[in-house]
């Protein structure tokens, strides 16, 4: 019998859930990409990651190739694309992996109904996290809201069973020998080449730049806050398209232990601890994890708004951050707790603006991690900050980059500042004269923290 294999995002050729399940019971797999025209026509033309998802592609599909395979490559609506190609293989079967976004949920859900009326079947498996949906559960069966006690329900249950690989590659010989197109150009597909070398895609840069992390895992701890520093793993946008094995990742971090590692393995734990939220709660895409905050009338100043994505608030660490995003499609996570709390508690502006600013912007945008952080930040998610802990941008400047060094290399005009200088530069002595054209802080924190303590507390006594 022939099978598809339907990667989406799971770019990679090893330990690969559905991968294996395609390979062991069928003796002809054949592996199709769809790049989805639903998601794509809504894109700019400069889109990092559709350059990320290319390259990682030119990877698999060469791998396939030196197997006597090779990947076919489509462009169009994946609920057109994937019948239509079960059809003309004559597939019994489409493989492929868990997508908990409850706009992917109803794709597949789409997907199936139509490989039903033609006869074939749609097996899904588990692969990008290690516990889904209600797999880790309290005493009641409820799904966990808080995260410390649900790290501890992760910790237990977790055992070698989950943290095994798929081993594919000795089923090989079971890929179909066949000799496809070359990849559409992304000039085809309506989209620039962008660099993104430094992300290094696909399978083969993932691997590298864990290895290279593993060097320094030790001191993930007390390395990871500091934006300067090579403190974290680099790995976000990997992990979302699947270019490196969460098991993989799991495995080797507890094999490393110590404070270092099990710091960063509790980081892939909220990964999944976000993906069961957004399972669980599909309805926090657009609304507040808890009700009463969806009464907020946040005063949403269209001028504040823009000096926050432009980088040029006046505040150094929010500029710096938010230019570091603009440029490069990363952002530290220290950076993206400051200045998301500073947009949500500073400006007052709708944490749903800054969620959706960082949805165009970042690498690694990951519908569940990123709603996650901004309703964390925003004081209306599940574990989330209380509402009257706010930031102050100018102390998280001076713990954080105490030295400046990161604002240095994204405001230059502020380079010649001293190190204390830097955090604040409109009470520097030396004047305007040392610090160009940088603009003079659009609010006051001490008044805008009064006013977004008045507004979170009136909206939830209302609630
Ligand atoms: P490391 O520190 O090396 O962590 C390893 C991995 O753990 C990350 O790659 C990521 O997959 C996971 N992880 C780490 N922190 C978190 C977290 N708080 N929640 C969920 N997973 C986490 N992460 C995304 O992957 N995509 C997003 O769209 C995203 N948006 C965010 C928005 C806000 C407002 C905030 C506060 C955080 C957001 N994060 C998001 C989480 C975090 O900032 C990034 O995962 C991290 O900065 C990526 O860098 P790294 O791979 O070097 O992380």
């Amino acid at each position: 019998s022939t099978v598809l294999i339907w990667f989406r995002r799971d770019l990679r050729l090893f330990d690969h859930a559905a991968l294996y399940h395609a390979l062991k019971n069928s003796q002809r797999v054949i592996a199709v990409f769809i790049f989805d025209s639903t998601i794509l026509d809504g894109l700019p033309r400069q889109d990092r990651r559709v350059a990320f998802i290319w390259h990682s592609l030119q990877q698999l599909k060469t791998s396939l190739r030196e197997q006597g395979s090779d990947l076919i490559v489509r462009h169009g609506d994946p609920c057109n694309e994937i019948p239509l190609l079960a059809q003309r293989y004559k597939a019994n079967a489409v493989y492929t992996n868990h997508d908990y976004e409850p706009s992917a949920i109803l794709r597949d859900a789409s997907v199936c109904r139509q490989l039903a009326a033609q006869g074939v079947g749609f097996h899904t498996y588990k692969d990008q996290v290690i516990f889904e949906k209600d797999e880790i559960q309290t005493q009641a069966q409820q799904m966990y809201s808080v995260f410390t006690p649900y790290k501890r329900a992760w910790l237990a249950r977790l055992d070698d069973f989950y943290l095994r690989s798929y081993p594919v590659q000795p089923y090989f010989d079971h890929l179909e020998k066949f000799i496809d197109g070359a990849l559409p150009n992304l000039s085809e597909l309506g989209f620039d080449d962008v660099n993104v070398d430094t992300y290094k895609p696909g399978m083969q840069g993932g691997e590298l730049l864990f290895e290279e992390f593993c060097q320094r895992i030790t001191q993930y701890r007390e390395a990871r806050d500091f934006p300067a520093i090579k403190g974290v793993s680099y790995l976000s946008a990997h992990l979302r398209f699947g270019t490196v094995s969460i098991r993989e990742l799991a495995r080797i971090a507890k094999q490393i232990g110590g404070a270092g590692a099990e710091t960063w393995l509790s980081e892939l734990i909220w990964r999944d601890f976000y993906h069961q939220i957004l399972w669980h709660r599909p309805d926090v895409v657009g609304h507040a994890f808890k009700p009463a905050y969806d009464s907020i009338v946040f005063p949403n100043n269209c001028e504040y708004f823009a000096a926050w994505c432009e980088g040029r608030t006046g505040f150094p660490i929010v500029d710096a951050a938010m230019r570091q995003l603009n440029q490069t499609g990363f952002m530290h996570n220290r950076l993206r707790m400051i200045v998301a709390s500073f947009l949500v508690k500073d400006l007052l502006v709708d944490w749903r603006w800054g969620e959706q600013y960082f949805a165009q912007k970042l690498m690694d945008y990951d519908l569940a991690a990123n709603n996650g952080g901004w309703q964390w930040a925003a004081s209306t998610g599940c574990d989330a900050q209380p509402y009257f802990r706010i930031f102050n941008p100018i102390t998280q400047s001076e713990r954080f980059d105490a030295q400046g060094k990161f604002i240095r290399r994204y405001c230059p005009e502020l380079a010649l500042l001293n190190d204390k200088a830097i955090h604040a530069p409109w009470l520097n002595e030396a004047g305007s004269s040392a610090i160009g054209d940088y603009p003079m802080p659009i609010v006051n924190h001490a008044s805008q923290r009064l006013l977004a303590m008045a507004l979170f507390k009136k909206s939830i006594n209302l609630g």
